[in-house]
C-alpha cells in the first residue's frame, strides 16, 4: 500500500521503475566516500567463491547511477525504486540490518526547477500518507567552485575549538569537517553555534540556484525551513540538500527521508559528467511516523466489486474474469462458503458493490447488484452487468 501510493505519486511525474541488483562490486559503493558511515563502518561486505569483494547495497543512489553509467539511457533519466538496503550494525528500534527504501533519482538536468520537482514529490508522498507533523529542512552545500573555500573556513573555525568538540570529533585529523555540523552531541552543537554557514559562502550561480529552489517551492505551496546544519552524511552531495524530519518521533531517529543533488557522482563512477538529484524515504521510519500520528490504519481494499455466488462458483469465476478484463478490481470467495460468509468477505474486501448470484438469478439470467454502503439491491440482466457496474462506480 505504501509502495503503491509511492509508485502512483512518482509515476504521475514520469518516473519509471528501475530494479537494481541487491549487491554490487564493493567499489561501486566506495565511490560514495569512505568518510561516510554507510560506506565506512556499516557496509555489509563479503568475498564470494571467486574471491570478488562484494557488498550488499547500503543505499539506493549508487546502483542507479552505476546503471546509468553502464547503459546510458536518454536524458533526463527519471527512475524510482523500492528496495531493501543493508548495513552491518547492531539492530535497534527503527534501525535494522535490512531496511527498505523508496526513492527517485534523476540524471541530466541542472535546472533548479528539477530540484523543486524532486523536493515537492518527497513532500507530496509524505503528505499523501496523511502525515502532518513532518518538517521539510533545506540547505545548499555549494559546488566545486565555492565549497572548498567554505570547508576550509569551517575547518579553521573548528581547529580553534577542537577541545570543545565531542570525543569523536576531537581526534585529529578531522575527516570531513561538515560532519561536525550534524553531530548530535551537545558539546559539538554548542561549539558550532556560530560556525560559518555554507549559505553565506555560495558563489553567485549557487546562490541563484538556491533562490530559485526556494521560490519554486513557495509557488507550489511546499513549506520548508532552512537548516544550515543540514549537511547530509554522504560526500557527493552538491547544492540543494534536504531532509524530512518527523517531529512526532524522537529527534535522534526522526529523519524519515532526505536527498539532494549529487552533480559529481556519475563522473566519479566513470561516466560522463552528468548532474543528478534524488531522494530516499525510509519505509520503516515512515511507518513509525504513521504509527506516531495514528494515520495509515488498515490498508483500504483494492477491489471495487465482490462477487457472491451460491450456485457453485461457476458464475463467480466468469464474472470476476469479465470485470478484471474490463479494468475493474474484482474479487470473490472460494470453497463454496455460505452466503453469510461470502458477504462478510465482501465487507472486508472494501468493495463498493457486490454482485450476487443465487439459484433464482441463475435461472432468470440476472445478477443482483448490491450497493454495500446503503444496502440497496437491484436485479440487472446478465448481459448488462458490466455497463451497470461501470455506471455505479
Ligand atoms: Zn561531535
Ligand atoms: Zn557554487
Amino acid at each position: 500500500m505504501l509502495v503503491a501510493h509511492f509508485a502512483r505519486t512518482v509515476g504521475l511525474a514520469g518516473y519509471g521503475l528501475v530494479v537494481s541488483p541487491m549487491f554490487e562490486e564493493l567499489g561501486v559503493f566506495e565511490r560514495l566516500g569512505e568518510a561516510t558511515d554507510v560506506v565506512g563502518k556499516e557496509m555489509y561486505d563479503f568475498h564470494d567463491k571467486g574471491d570478488r569483494h562484494l557488498a550488499l547495497r547500503p543505499e539506493g543512489t549508487a546502483s542507479i547511477v552505476r546503471a546509468y553509467v553502464q547503459h546510458r539511457p536518454p536524458l533526463p533519466f527519471k527512475a524510482w525504486y523500492a528496495a531493501p538496503n543493508f548495513r552491518y550494525e547492531r539492530a535497534q528500534a527503527g534501525r535494522y540490518r535490512q531496511h527498505h527504501q523508496l526513492g527517485v533519482e534523476v540524471l541530466g538536468p541542472t535546472d533548479a526547477d528539477l530540484d523543486v520537482e524532486v523536493v515537492a514529490l518527497a513532500a507530496s508522498v509524505v503528505a499523501g500518507l496523511g502525515l502532518t507533523r513532518v518538517e521539510m529542512l533545506l540547505n545548499s552545500l555549494g559546488d566545486g567552485a565555492c565549497r572548498p573555500a567554505y570547508v576550509a573556513a569551517l575547518a579553521a573555525f573548528l581547529a580553534e575549538r577542537q577541545d570543545q568538540l565531542c570525543d569523536q570529533h576531537q581526534r585529529l585529523p578531522l575527516g570531513n569537517p561538515l560532519r561536525v555540523l550534524d553531530c548530535k552531541r551537545d558539546s559539538c552543537r554548542s561549539a558550532t553555534d556560530d560556525a560559518p554557514r555554507s549559505l553565506d559562502h555560495l558563489c553567485e550561480p549557487c546562490r541563484d540556484h538556491f533562490a530559485r529552489v526556494g521560490d519554486g517551492l513557495t509557488a507550489l505551496g511546499v513549506s520548508f525551513t532552512i537548516d544550515t546544519r543540514l549537511v547530509r552524511g554522504l560526500d557527493y552531495y552538491t547544492r540543494t540538500t534536504f531532509e524530512l524530519a518527523a517531529t512526532a518521533l524522537e529527534s535522534a531517529q526522526n529523519a524519515v527521508g532526505g536527498g539532494g543533488r549529487y552533480d559529481g557522482l556519475a563522473e566519479a563512477m566513470g561516466g560522463p559528467p552528468t548532474p543528478g538529484i534524488g531522494f530516499g524515504l525510509g519505509v520503516e521510519r515512515l511507518l513509525l511516523a504513521c504509527d506516531a500520528e495514528e494515520v495509515l490504519a488498515a490498508p483500504k481494499g483494492s477491489v471495487d466489486v465482490f462477487v457472491v455466488d451460491t450456485t457453485g462458483g461457476g458464475e463467480a469465476l466468469r464474472l470476476t474474469d469479465e470485470l478484471r478484463r474490463a479494468g475493474i478490481g474484482a474479487d470473490r470467495a472460494f470453497d463454496a462458503r455460505s452466503m453469510k460468509a461470502q458477504f462478510k468477505a465482501a465487507d472486508r474486501s472494501g468493495a463498493r458493490l457486490a454482485l450476487v448470484v443465487g439459484e433464482r438469478e441463475l435461472a432468470e439470467g440476472t445478477v443482483a447488484v448490491r450497493d454495500l454502503i446503503d444496502g440497496d439491491q437491484e436485479p440487472v440482466g446478465r448481459d448488462d452487468v458490466l455497463a451497470d457496474v461501470r455506471k455505479r462506480l
